[in-house]
């Protein structure tokens, strides 16, 4: 297929290619952070959020057995991942604030949970897109100096960008691409979401979810996307999968969010189309992971109603609520 036929390819760019719904622009934001600010102030909530959970990390040194698929969250969509005897950091975030500047823009909530000092050998990082809650300055010089030989698996255009800072090992992949890592397979999945750091680089570098997977164990790394019809799809060609990472908050206001983020119960829904396009193996059912909440306050949800959403939304659907986990910070769990 040449490029130009690829649906998601635009000339010096990307975009999504199914939505109907546009991804909101520069304008839309003003009038989400400031006129709406104006005209309809925010009700004062009653109760402050809950205090987020947080337990000392316990995860396996130097590595988890090599049959063994361990996640730990780090905080927001930073996971350590440890899978075939390999350690795998996604969307790796350990500074203070989500922001181009460390004196102002969304302030951690919860330290991460893992010292980065405390870290294991990193043999691989795997990025999701360019947004600042994802991809961090700070944090990319620090694993690239600490952790030199960890191999970086990012999407499209993002190679320029950890080039400069001290990455030598990086791999671009596009939609549906995969690569060998260390004895890991890693294949790069659809996403609906947009990419920029400043306001002239709108959709320059491409957006993606990862599949990663060794010794017979799969696992899913949605990154940041709204809901979007290729779920079932992305099983089908990765799965079965026994761990689902979904994003579940970030998603208030609605006619702004919904194209980029998806709610709980997107989320939920999400879940079950990956089943049904792959169903899972017999006696080895799938997890799904909530992600992106509770680390940065970005949008204008409470910090702490992605969890109550996504287990009511849960509870609808009837599936076994074993099978829902939304970690403390620190959490591990062996799959
Ligand atoms: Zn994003
Ligand atoms: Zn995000």
């Amino acid at each position: 297929m040449s490029e130009g036929a690829k649906p998601h390819h635009v000339p010096g760019g990307f975009r999504n290619p199914w939505s109907s719904e546009p991804v909101r622009g520069f304008g839309a934001l003003l009038k989400w952070k400031v006129l709406d600010r104006f005209l309809r102030p925010r009700a004062r909530p009653t109760a402050p959020p809950a205090a987020p959970r947080v337990v000392p990390p316990s995860f396996p040194r130097p590595h988890a057995p090599s049959d063994r698929l361990v996640l730990t969250w780090v905080g927001h969509s930073t996971f350590l991942v440890q899978l075939g005897g390999v350690n795998l950091l996604t969307d790796p975030v350990w500074s203070e604030r989500a922001s181009p500047v460390q004196f102002a823009g969304p302030k951690r909530r919860v330290p991460a949970a893992i010292d980065f000092a405390a870290l294991p050998a990193i043999d691989a990082v795997l990025l999701s897109h360019n947004h600042y809650d994802h991809l961090d300055d700070g944090t990319v010089r620090r694993l690239a100096a600490a952790h030199p030989g960890a191999r970086w698996v990012a999407p499209l255009g993002l190679g320029a960008f950890l080039a400069p800072r001290g990455v030598r090992d990086v791999i671009e992949l596009d939609w549906w691409e995969e690569t060998r890592v260390a004895g890991l397979a890693i294949g790069s999945t659809p996403a609906q979401h947009f990419s920029s750091r400043g306001i002239r680089d709108r959709d320059r570098t491409l957006w993606c979810g990862w599949s990663v997977a060794a010794a017979g164990r799969q696992v899913y790394f949605a990154g940041d996307t709204g809901y979007h019809p290729e779920f079932a799809a992305i099983a089908d060609r990765f799965g079965p999968f026994h761990a689902a990472l979904l994003p579940i908050g970030a998603y208030d206001p609605r006619w702004f969010m919904r194209p980029v983020h998806m709610n709980p119960e997107e989320a939920v829904r999400a879940f079950q189309d990956l089943e049904r396009g792959r169903p899972p193996v017999p006696g080895r059912p799938a997890i799904m992971v909530g992600m992106h909440w509770g680390t940065f306050q970005l949008t204008d949800e409470p910090l702490d109603e992605p969890p109550i959403r996504a287990r009511a939304a849960w509870r609808e659907t009837g599936l076994d609520p074993e099978r829902l986990w939304l970690p403390a910070h620190g959490e591990s769990r062996a799959i």
